[in-house]
């Protein structure tokens, strides 16, 4: 029995699930339905897990929309492995597009220029990655073009895709399923499950069949796109457990209307902390208001002492996770999918009163 008070839990990842979702879970530990075998211990190859990783399976292809011709895949190796995945299976020494938004943006150049060129075709580095770029120097003839929808550490998100002719291909690893999207701009989405999916451990891609089919064989079968396409996620032992667990919050985000009625929530949930951080010039956003994530919401104290002492505070009141990454500081609120309306209420409450002890 959990005897602890949960917080209200705004890490960027791992993050907060439905409490419905590690109910359902927990209930499973020890035994699978009326299996006699906990969800964990079931072999890969066993109908039970069959059933699970089929389970998902659907639950993702009905949130997206994704016909036949789109594959949905289970991998490991987190997001970051997706940054030389991509160049590897694509890339083949000719010259993708990147679009530069952030240090995941900057991680995957780095890595996809292993393999070809990785052109920038826009950055919005010397902003500060404050802005999502409105405009693009494309090379023609790109293999692909790769940009990041959702820039976790600084707060800002794609409200549309690029325009673009080559393959778009895209780390959607903190906004996934946040929001409706439309697949038939895409070649291949991935995501982190910890951000908005699940648990830590499995990453989701969907991706077209005929890009998959285009990719380098001379590679390791691990690291094609076709070998977990092939053997359906289970060429080697999948993530059981975060599969598991995904194929929970696929259900749960059905109930919650899909992607259109998630999104309606997730905006109203966003509005809701955007409007007191622009209620008062105690606190500053950095991120464009035109760029501004609904996931990932980044604001600044009048000094770095008060933000210590925000963060502090916040975590005796039951708020936790609000320190900003490293790499940033400040404060950062992550609101995913999971995170109920009323957290980010309660949030707002407190902040007024902070400010009011400190302004
Ligand atoms: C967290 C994150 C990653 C890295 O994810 P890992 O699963 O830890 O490799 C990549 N891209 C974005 C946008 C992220 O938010």
């Amino acid at each position: 029995m959990v005897t602890t008070e949960r917080k209200v839990n705004f890490s960027a990842g791992p993050a907060v699930l439905p409490v419905e979702v590690l109910e359902e879970a927990r209930e499973n530990l020890l035994s699978l339905g009326n299996s006699g075998v906990g969800v964990m211990e079931h072999s890969h190859r066993g109908k039970e897990f069959v059933a699970v990783l089929a389970e998902a399976e659907s639950g993702c292809r009905e949130l997206l929309g994704l016909g036949d011709d789109w594959a949905v895949l289970f991998l490991s190796g987190g997001a970051s492995s997706q940054f030389f995945m991509v160049p590897m299976n694509f890339l083949a020494g000719g010259v993708a597009n990147y679009l530069d938004t952030g240090v995941w943006s900057s991680k995957a150049i780095k890595e996809a220029n292993a393999f070809g060129q990785a052109h920038v075709a826009a950055s919005g580095k010397a902003g500060k990655y404050a802005a999502i770029p409105t405009t693009a120097d494309y090379k023609p003839g790109a293999r692909y073009t790769h940009f990041t929808s959702n820039n976790t550490i600084y707060g800002t998100q794609w409200k549309s895709e690029p325009v673009v002719d080559s393959p778009l291909v895209c780390d959607a690893s903190s906004d996934m399923l946040s929001r409706p999207i439309d697949v038939s701009r895409y070649a291949l989405i991935y995501a982190g499950a910890q951000k908005n999916l699940g648990p830590a451990g499995v990453t989701l891609v969907v991706a077209r069949k005929d890009f998959i089919a285009s990719g380098a064989s001379n590679i390791p079968p691990m690291l094609q796109y076709r070998t977990h396409l092939e053997h359906e996620s289970c060429y080697n032992t999948p993530p059981c457990f975060a599969i598991y667990v995904m194929s929970l919050v696929f259900k749960w985000l059905k109930n919650q209307g899909g992607p259109v009625g998630i999104a309606r929530y997730n905006e109203k949930k966003a509005a809701v902390l955007y409007d007191c951080l622009d209620s008062s010039a105690f606190w500053t956003t950095p991120a464009e208001k035109a760029s501004r994530s609904l996931m990932n919401v980044v604001w600044r104290l009048p000094s770095e002492e008060l933000e210590a002492k925000f963060v502090s505070e916040a975590s005796k009141a039951g708020f936790s996770g609000l320190k900003g990454h490293r790499n940033v500081g400040g404060i950062r609120a992550s609101i995913y999918n999971a995170m109920p309306i009323e957290g980010v209420q309660g949030l707002v409450e407190f902040m007024k009163d902070f400010e009011r002890r400190n302004g």
